[in-house]
């Protein structure tokens, strides 16, 4: 499978003290570590492309913001075109599920004084890539994301993902593709 649209996607979550300090320990997600250090980049990511959720991001989330997971995706979430991959050389979209905009600001609603305000929640794609992380690694772990996503869409409608994606995108509640993001991102 060759990824198309994925190491743009990465995120790297920035963090305050108190975040640190109140993070749980050895979060892993598919084996892999989360990150805690971020860049300057970091801050038009969550302006330009917020980032994606995989399965567990969404009783992690609901947890964080008292709701439960349709409630989280009415108030918080959007439905996103997703990632374009090649599969056994045929192109497809593998749809996800991102954050939703600020109206005011059209940046992740979770953005605020230019600190995440959900850092210890943050969803995967936004928690466990870094900027600074060498290339192969963060190729390893949006595969690791995409490959999850997939697994969630073979499911079809007995994945709650997929559901309430479905959802939010006959309520046309929609996001750009990455692609579109991109470009912004990278003006
Ligand atoms: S959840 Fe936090 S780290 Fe992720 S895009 Fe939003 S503000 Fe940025």
């Amino acid at each position: 499978m060759m990824l198309l649209f994925t190491l743009k996607d990465r995120k790297v979550s920035r963090c305050t003290l108190f975040d640190i300090a109140h993070m749980k320990e050895n979060r892993t997600e598919f084996g892999f570590h989360r990150t805690v250090s971020g860049t300057a980049k970091d801050v038009d990511c969550c302006k330009h492309m917020p980032s994606y959720l995989v399965p567990s991001d969404l009783e992690r989330l609901s947890s964080r913001l008292g709701c439960n997971p349709l409630e989280l995706a009415k108030e918080h979430l959007l439905a996103s075109p997703g990632s374009l991959i090649i599969e056994r050389g045929v192109p497809r979209r593998v749809p996800s599920l991102v954050l939703a905009r600020n109206p005011d600001t059209g940046h992740c609603k979770f953005l605020k004084n230019g600190l995440c305000s959900i850092h210890e929640s943050a969803p995967y794609g936004c928690a466990f890539f870094d900027y600074a992380m060498p290339k192969a690694e963060g190729n390893e772990r949006s595969l690791a994301g995409i490959n999850a996503l997939l697994d969630e869409w073979d499911k079809d409608d007995s994945s709650d993902y997929v559901l309430l994606w479905k959802i939010l995108k006959m309520s046309n509640k929609c996001a750009a593709g990455p692609e579109v993001c991109r470009v912004a991102l990278d003006e």
